[in-house]
């Protein structure tokens, strides 16, 4: 009966690559080249210039070095400790209450905000595949905890997600298809602490046919916050792979008591009940909603949204945007913020931002816009400010002169300001209050109230 099951061992970075283990082919060399090298210089640093490498493998070996400069030779004790301590079992309560257990010392992550980064995609997967799978491993867990994953591209991670084959450089090589996976490091005081690497040999796939990217991804992030290995055969911590459905996933108690005892449980109100967005606008076929120093990232094809930090994307804009609005015929987008605005051309910072809000023709009396929004028809742009809208001409490059108008008389049934606005399809979505409203610009009135938070789908 088990034939049906694909088990495979999993395992993590803590306790699966026993130094002295007989190890596969594959890398071998280089691995031991490393400890060598590593033995005689006491020096990581020269070897990273003697061997060629490919970019996640120069990645892991510029962490060692930094690891190595803070904890001189401890680095590799450090690692080597990470590969063959014990357990340890959970030392309050009693002690059959759960089979999960912890890395010894229980090392946590001291906050709860964290951040991930894909350092790089396998050849089985398309990249938006890979991109749902870890989002949705991240799911897994800040479902049922206090805990948030923010992607970030450019910036420093929390939990940095990588592909490599063979030895590659953290003196945990993988085995080539089959057997070892992926391993994760535990939370601790050090730049690896958090990372995942999934072995590029193995088949990845979003289905049943080769090795699950989601399962095992949520497998790994449960070490990368601190779970080790569950005893219970159906939890996720289990050291063994079992296809499930990922759709049909779903954690065990086993998992959720284990991972509560560290991070606690997550509080009744989710981030999604208390969203209340800044601004939003499409961009180029996807919808953006910004809120402080983040935005929600709304692509279509996509049923999850990504919530990425508006600075690492744009470092040169600022947080708490107020209003922004997408000119599609000259393909920018406008960000307000007080009494100045900038202008995306495609995806980069007009060089000419940041420009006075006053260009536009505002009286001097508007110190901020709380929403915008361009309607395709008409080529007009409306800009919320308080209970009054001011319409510009975009052709014609200037504002309307019976602006500003009243908002309760053009648009019947918005009672409250307008903070965030965009159209798509012929229907401008406006966010007033706590609600957000579909409005036909044509019939002029409300078609809709729709949920809030419909858009980000949390
Ligand atoms: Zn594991
Ligand atoms: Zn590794």
């Amino acid at each position: 009966m088990t034939r049906l099951l694909l088990l495979l061992l999993l395992s993590a970075a803590c306790c699966s690559m026993m130094p002295d283990a007989s190890q596969p082919q594959g890398g071998q060399d280089d691995a031991e080249y490393e400890e060598g090298y590593l033995k005689k210089h006491n020096n990581l640093e020269t070897s990273v210039s003697q061997q060629p490498m490919e970019k996640s493998s120069t990645l892991i070996t510029e962490k060692i070095h930094q690891m190595q400069k803070s904890f001189g030779l401890q680095v590799k004790e450090n690692l080597g400790a990470a590969t063959s301590e014990t357990t340890s079992r959970p030392q309050c309560g009693v002690p059959d209450v759960g089979d999960y257990t912890f890395f010894q010392n229980r090392p946590k992550w001291n906050k709860q905000d964290l951040t991930y980064r894909i350092i790089n995609y396998n050849r089985y997967l398309t990249f938006e595949e890979v991109d749902i799978a870890i989002q949705k491993a991240c799911k897994v867990w800040s479902d049922v905890t206090p805990l948030t994953f923010t992607r970030v591209f450019n910036d420093v991670a929390d939990i940095d997600i990588l592909f490599a084959r063979g030895a590659h450089n953290d003196f945990q090589p993988f085995d080539g298809p089959g057997k070892y996976l992926a391993h994760a490091f535990p939370p601790r005081n050090d730049i690896i602490s958090g990372d995942i690497h999934f072995d590029d040999d193995e088949m990845w796939t979003s289905g049943n046919n080769g090795v699950n990217l989601f399962l095992v991804a949520a497998h790994e992030l449960g070490h990368s916050l601190g779970l080790h290995h569950s005893d219970y055969v159906h939890a996720l911590m289990h050291s063994q792979y079992k296809f499930i459905e990922p759709d049909e996933f779903q954690l065990s108690q086993d998992d959720i008591d284990g991972i509560q005892v560290l991070y606690g449980a997550r509080k009744k109100k989710d981030t999604c009940r208390n969203v209340k967005f800044d601004a939003a606008t499409t961009f180029r076929g996807e919808t953006f909603f910004f809120e402080g120093e983040y935005f929600w990232r709304h692509i279509p094809q996509n049923t999850k949204v990504q919530r990425v930090l508006i600075r690492a994307f744009w470092p040169s804009l600022p947080s708490n945007i107020q209003a922004a609005y997408e000119y599609q015929r000259k393909d920018q987008v406008l960000l307000f913020r007080g009494k100045t605005y900038w202008i995306l051309s495609g995806a980069k910072v007009s060089k000419d931002s940041p420009k006075s809000i006053y260009k536009l023709g505002f009286s001097k009396s508007v110190k901020m816009i709380d929403a915008a929004v361009h309607i395709v028809a008409t080529k007009k742009t409306y800009f919320f400010v308080g209970s009054q809208y001011w319409s510009y001409d975009e052709l014609e490059q200037r504002m309307d002169t019976d602006s500003p108008k009243q908002t309760s008389e053009d648009f019947p049934g918005i009672r409250k300001k307008v903070h965030a606005a965009f159209e798509s399809n012929g229907l401008l979505y406006l966010f007033s209050g706590n609600r957000q409203y579909a409005f036909s610009p044509k019939m002029k009135r409300v078609t809709s109230l729709l949920e809030y938070s419909s858009w980000i789908n949390c």
